[in-house]
């Protein structure tokens, strides 16, 4: 098996306890503190046991957002930059930015991805309390994605992270981004749960949708989802973790038992694997 991961936070405990709001997603998950990441070598280490080839590490940015559970919660594009770096090529960096910073946002966007030659873009609508189909906030980060061709990652559907609100991340506020981004692609991260039937139906319509099966052990993953993955969205849908909240020996082992044997041969490769590699790299 050969694996893209599209979603990994690079995350270790010492930063994760800091921030209030990840320490309620532990909770929710019923995640212990022994379970994480002590350094980010521990990644590099998983990947390289579990046959992970690329990683995908996202960026975030909370410097102008109110919201004070998030007050310790940014992670510079100059760090993801240099981590990026010191992996030979391993780690893709998507940038954080905040949409909240308005032009400071445009601008760091820009600058990350001309100067530090990042991926993509990655946004956690609720946690900036700002819905995707806001036109002064949002459709000028989308914008530039669109001229540079890279995607943009969102959060959608409910999250484990306390302190915010999931309505900040209905899949529904797409529709509206996608007749007015057509040539942007968008990556719906969790595929929308609860709301994953909406999101289905908007990549169904949209051809630039990709969703994300993140967050999710494989045993958990709807059996209706399961259906999509094999039929009609087989070039869609994305491999991701959420690392650490699932770290790559636990989802392969799951898969391995509870979903291998439900994909279709020709969906196998392309969901772990080939969907990634064309969005990312060509
Ligand atoms: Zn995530």
């Amino acid at each position: 098996m050969r694996l893209i991961d599209v979603h990994i936070h690079p995350w270790t405990r010492n930063f994760m306890k800091k921030n209030k709001p990840i320490m309620d997603a532990c909770d929710f998950f019923r995640i212990p503190l022994n379970y994480l990441p002590s350094s980010n070598r521990e990644l590099l280490e998983d990947m390289d046991r579990y046959g992970v080839e690329v990683g995908v590490i996202l960026g975030q940015n909370t410097d102008s957002t109110e919201n004070p559970g998030f007050k310790y919660y940014t992670i510079s594009n100059e760090w993801l930059y240099r981590l990026s770096n010191s992996s030979g090529d391993r780690l893709i960096p998507f940038a954080g930015v905040d949409p909240n910073a308005g032009n400071d946002a445009v601008k760091e966007l820009k600058r990350a991805l001309k100067d530090l030659g990042f991926r993509g873009l990655k946004i956690h609508s609720s946690v900036h309390s700002v819905y995707p189909n806001d036109k002064e906030r949002m459709y000028p980060l989308y914008e530039i994605c669109q001229e540079y061709s890279v995607p943009v990652l969102l959060h959608t559907g409910t999250t484990g992270l306390g302190r915010c609100r999931i309505k900040f991340s209905k899949p529904e506020y797409l529709d509206d981004v996608c007749q007015d981004f057509p040539d942007l692609k968008i990556i719906m991260a969790h595929f929308g749960w609860p709301w994953s039937d909406v999101a289905i139906a908007i990549a169904l319509r949209s051809k630039n949708v990709y969703l994300d099966i993140s967050g999710w052990l494989p045993r958990y993953i709807p059996e209706n989802v399961v259906s999509y993955i094999n039929g009609p969205l087989k070039e869609r849908f994305l491999f991701g973790t959420d690392y650490p909240m699932i770290r790559h020996g636990r989802w392969v082992e799951d898969f391995n038992k509870t979903l291998k044997n439900r994909l279709k041969e020709d969906v196998l490769d392309r969901l772990l694997y080939t969907n990634a590699k064309k969005l990312l790299f060509t």
